[in-house]
């Protein structure tokens, strides 16, 4: 198998807002061969970030016009490319490969593409989300952990968020799919890759997710909250898709866990701050946060128990900490001086791919 025509996809597709950048082993193209045939891939290379009707794609690529509008409909269906159901018929673009194309393959990933994926994301941390402007990923506070505060913007509280965005749906988790393939333990729950409206409708029509009432949407987000799972979507106001996140398991904590300064590396409104005076040192905090941002201040309690604090360069604002300290003592405080977060996933795309222009990346 030619590896042209799939070095012509990974260039396409590293095109795309979110990039798709070359590894030294080649792994982004091993797994591009194996999510793509050939024909499949020259096809793609004529598909853009633009919804269109598959006859115009088609007319581009100077293929026979019936079957290569039905290969492009199978594309669609086994997660190679989003189709938006409209009442003029079906429309085609090219997805971000991370969010988008590689979640898509939940179900059809094995261990050799874990192992692969891990060099993608290296590569796509180093040169695409490192030190980045606008942030392709941002935190959600859990609703617990900033109620009664006035200042809260309505998008940065989750059950707010995913009002009235049904029909909404849930699929396994990429990144635990990865460590189960891997042969790594797995404790927290896999089933927690959210996604709501149009991209819940991709999901549950082509098998990716399945589809949850509210209430059992609800109830799904409890039971991530008590498994410590951090809420993170894309950096929008309106996003459509929200992953659980976890330290022992998720690419994106792999990442952020490099720097000594997380919290510069994704948006996220908040930070929690520890009130010294309500302190009682039970330490119940520390196992809770993902990030290691809660540490000893080297004082004690009149018992005899450390007291804790928060690290504001660690902390990126998720407020799992906040339900769990018994004593009431933490609490989130809204960020200054916070960028300005788009409205939607588009305007965040249309965002990043203006800086990465001007970066001339
Ligand atoms: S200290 Fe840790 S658990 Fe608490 S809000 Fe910050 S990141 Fe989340
Ligand atoms: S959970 Fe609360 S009381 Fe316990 S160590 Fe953390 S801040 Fe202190």
């Amino acid at each position: 198998m030619s590896d042209e025509i799939y070095n012509k996809l990974r260039d396409h597709i590293d095109s795309m807002p979110a990039g798709y950048p070359r590894t030294e082993s080649g792994a982004e193209i091993k797994i591009l061969k194996r999510f793509f045939t050939e024909e499949e891939a020259a096809l793609a290379l004529h598909v853009t970030a633009k919804p269109e009707r598959a006859e115009a794609i088609v007319a581009r690529s100077g293929m026979d016009e019936p079957a290569a509008v039905k290969k492009i409909e199978e594309m669609a269906a086994k997660g190679n490319l989003f189709r938006i159901l409209t009442p003029a018929g079906p429309r085609y673009m090219l997805p971000n490969f991370v969010m988008g194309l590689y979640e898509w393959h939940v179900k059809s990933i094995d261990k050799e593409i874990a192992v692969f994926a891990d060099e993608v994301y290296d590569a796509l941390s180093d040169q695409h989300w490192k030190d980045r402007e606008t942030k392709q990923f941002r935190i959600v506070p859990v609703n617990k952990s900033v109620d009664g505060r006035s200042h809260v913007n309505s998008y940065d509280m989750i059950l707010d968020l995913i009002k009235g965005k049904a029909p909404y749906a849930v699929a396994p988790c990429i990144c635990r799919t990865e460590q189960m393939h891997k042969g790594n333990d797995v404790e927290r729950p896999v089933e927690t890759c959210f996604t709501f409206g149009l991209v819940a409708q991709y999901y549950i029509q082509n098998g990716i997710g399945r589809e949850l009432t509210g209430e059992q949407l609800v109830q799904k987000l409890a039971e991530c909250e008590e498994a410590s799972l951090v809420p993170l979507s894309t950096n929008a106001k309106n996003p459509v898709n929200m992953c659980m996140c976890d330290r022992d398991s998720c690419q994106l904590f792999r990442y952020l866990r490099k720097f000594d300064k997380p919290a510069a590396q994704i948006h996220s409104s908040f930070y929690a701050e520890i009130n010294a005076a309500s302190c009682i040192g039970c330490g119940k905090c520390t196992s809770k946060c993902q990030i290691d941002a809660i540490t000893p201040t080297g004082e004690k309690t009149a018992k005899g128990k450390n007291i804790y604090t928060v690290s504001k360069d660690r902390c990126i604002g998720c407020g799992l900490c906040v339900k769990t300290c018994p004593s009431g003592a933490i609490g989130m405080m809204l960020k200054d001086n916070l960028p300005e977060v788009p409205e939607t996933a588009a305007d965040m795309n249309i965002r990043i791919a203006k800086e990465r222009a001007a970066l001339n990346v």
